[in-house]
């Protein structure tokens, strides 16, 4: 532990907000992952000042939202983990946009557009991430997608740079966008949307939330889908053809509801999920040489 850095941390974002060797099981979906070195959960207005500080002392920062979509390693994070979350979660609303600071739920954003009867986020309500891991991700789902409400994002450039991006700059794909490569950070998101019946949004979210409830194994942790979908495939489909539902690897287990997901049935490490997903690649690929690659962004030490 760097002494000098993580008392100046403290100083900047406070002491309540920082936190030692914090165990990453406790802030992913999945419910594991090692411990990071360093934890934080600054304000917006103090994530500059700690990726600067991460610059100085040469200590690396990673930043996550509400790790709905990560599989952290057993040994955890070396470096310090930035979660925008909470305390980073205003939502305000003018006239048709809503802008959002990256670590507001989605399902805090849609129920705020629905209040105001605004319409185009139902799909997104029952996704469990923030906004800044919904941009990241060009998070999706029942026809919709980010990108088709996403007007504007504000991030943090590598050199501390607040800077605006236009939904084109965002490069908004599927399950992509431009962040992670250009290793932005998003501060906050503008999402154009449209008036609506109010009785007919809150009608599709709770429709929507009925389909995932019976489809989807949210009993268990899980990161959601673990691969993306294989042109011209579906993976929970081919997952299935290859004989895989329930297949184990200690407490990981393709889910025998819905075989896209990966779930942790309680006492799941890491390695087990990591081994199951390669066992489950090497199948696939075997049987119908399709390549599944991962949608969970796989990160820290094994
Ligand atoms: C039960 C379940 C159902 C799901 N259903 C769906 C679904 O229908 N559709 C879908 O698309 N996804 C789904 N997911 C996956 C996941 O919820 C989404 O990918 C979500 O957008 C991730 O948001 P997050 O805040 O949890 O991001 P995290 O998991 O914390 O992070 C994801 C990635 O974004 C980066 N990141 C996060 N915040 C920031 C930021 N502010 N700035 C820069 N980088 C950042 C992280 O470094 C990481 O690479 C589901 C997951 C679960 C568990």
């Amino acid at each position: 532990m760097n002494k000098i850095f993580y008392e100046h941390l403290q100083e900047i974002i406070g002491t309540e907000r920082c936190f030692l060797q914090e165990n990453m099981g406790r802030h992913t979906t999945f419910g594991v992952g090692g411990p990071a070195d360093y934890y934080v959960r600054p304000r917006r207005s103090d994530a500059a000042q700690v990726l600067s500080l991460c610059r100085t002392y040469g200590i690396p920062c990673l930043v996550i939202g509400n790790g709905s979509n990560l599989l952290v390693g057993d040994q955890g994070i070396r470096g310090l983990v930035m979660e925008l979350g909470r305390e980073a979660a205003q939502i305000t609303v003018e006239g048709r946009v809503v802008k959002a600071q990256a670590g507001a739920l989605l399902s805090a954003v849609a129920r705020t557009a629905a209040n105001y009867s605004l319409a185009g986020m139902e799909f997104a309500s029952g996704i469990p991430g923030t906004i800044g891991g919904a941009v990241v991700m060009n998070a999706g789902a029942y026809g919709g997608e980010m990108k088709h409400i996403v007007r504007k994002a504000i991030v943090l450039t590598k050199d501390g740079d607040e800077i605006g991006l236009s939904k084109e700059e965002l490069d908004l794909g599927y399950r992509h966008s431009c962040i992670p490569e250009q290793e932005y950070i998003v501060l906050e998101a503008e999402l154009a949307l449209e008036h609506g019946d109010p009785g007919k949004i809150q009608e599709r979210m709770a429709e929507l939330r009925r389909q995932r409830r019976e489809k989807q194994p949210l009993e268990y942790g899980s990161a959601g889908s673990t691969f993306k979908r294989p042109e011209g495939y579906f993976a929970g489909k081919l997952i299935q053809d290859a004989g895989l539902r329930g297949y184990r690897v200690g407490d990981a287990q393709v889910s025998e509801k819905h075989c896209g997901f990966v779930i942790n049935r309680g006492q799941a490490t890491a390695s087990d999920i990591i081994q199951l997903i390669r066992d489950v690649q090497e199948q696939v690929k075997a049987k119908f040489g399709v390549h599944l690659e991962t949608e969970v962004r796989i990160l820290g030490e094994f």
